[in-house]
């Protein structure tokens, strides 16, 4: 059987071209979508990142404000730096990138932004109404995963997806993603006994656990969808995914290469969740 690559750079691209022909309607109409990320302090990764974004988003046509704070910014501060943002009429998206240093409690600032300007979708609120099956913010990453199943034009219903990961950013947002798509779906996570036996029933595999290589072929199901979130630096400085792609490609019916799979997807997930926060100013 040969296995189909999903060229996650393509689908973002297009998804991208998508926002940016909006935007140039709402131009006519005299505002744009305004997102604002906070940095604070100096890692090197959370700078590539940031400015990665803010370059997505001047690419669409959004407004972008990158507010960058020393490391030795407190807590109170960055709160109130959140409540003026939750006030401006031209922010309609709010983006705290994480990791916060270490004086600052992250679930405080996380649940002090507006669920309407939350764009990562991490806020308790946005968790909850995902999971209860209500409209809100989605987090990007699994929202860009269920993208990628809508190109191939996959049916997830009756389907067994299993999801390897149950991180509140990635692994539990994608269960309720897939579950809310008619899937039967397995959470795995680092206790779970006999993981290649369930991994091995998945139509649908959905690996997100921070381990280069982890799936291997004969964990996988002939045919199955297999979607990579892994992102992890080898030595030699390469980029490598969860999923061993040699053995892997040999079994699967659709895989995401890393790089160009899920990767690209989450920040044009970004995008469009800031595309929708607008949508609810104009509600
Ligand atoms: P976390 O470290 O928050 O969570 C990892 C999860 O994997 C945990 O639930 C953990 O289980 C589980 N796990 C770890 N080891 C095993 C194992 N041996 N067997 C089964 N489960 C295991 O990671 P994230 O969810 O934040 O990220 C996961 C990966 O995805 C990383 O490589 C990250 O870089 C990447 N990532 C990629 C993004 C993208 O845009 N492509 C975006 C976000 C993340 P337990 O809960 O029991 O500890």
């Amino acid at each position: 059987m040969s296995c189909q690559l999903i060229d996650g750079k393509a689908v973002a691209a297009k998804v991208r071209q998508r926002i940016k022909n909006k935007v140039d309607e709402l131009k006519g109409q005299g505002s744009v979508p305004g997102l604002a990320v906070v940095l604070v302090g100096d890692d090197p990764a959370s700078a590539i990142y940031v400015r990665n974004k803010e370059k997505a988003c001047q690419e669409v046509g959004f407004k972008s404000e990158v507010l960058r704070l020393p490391a030795s910014t407190g807590e109170e501060e960055l709160l109130q730096l959140v409540q003026e943002l939750n006030a401006r009429e031209d922010i309609h998206g709010i983006l705290v990138q994480l990791p916060l240093p270490e004086t600052i409690n992250e679930d405080k600032i996380i649940a002090a932004i507006s669920p309407a300007k939350d764009v990562d979708g991490f806020h308790p609120v946005n968790a909850g109404k995902l999971f209860i099956g209500q409209k809100g913010l989605v987090p990007c990453t699994p929202k860009g995963c269920m993208e990628l199943l809508r190109e191939i034009a996959y049916d997830l219903t009756g389907k067994k997806a299993v999801v390897v990961g149950r991180s509140n950013i990635v692994g539990k947002p994608m269960a309720a993603l897939l579950l809310q798509a008619n899937a039967t779906v397995t959470v795995c996570h680092s206790r779970t006994k006999n993981l290649a036996e369930l991994t091995r029933e998945a139509d649908v595999l959905v690996v997100a656990i921070g381990r280069a290589n982890f799936i291997t072929g004969e964990m996988v199901k002939p045919g199955a969808v297999v979607l990579d979130v892994g992102m992890n630096r080898l030595a030699d400085g390469k980029l490598a995914g969860d999923v061993e792609f040699s053995s892997v490609s040999q079994v699967a019916g659709w895989l995401t290469p890393v790089p160009g799979g899920v990767g690209p997807m989450t920040i044009a997930m970004l995008l469009s969740n800031t595309l929708e926060a607008f949508s609810y100013g104009a509600e």
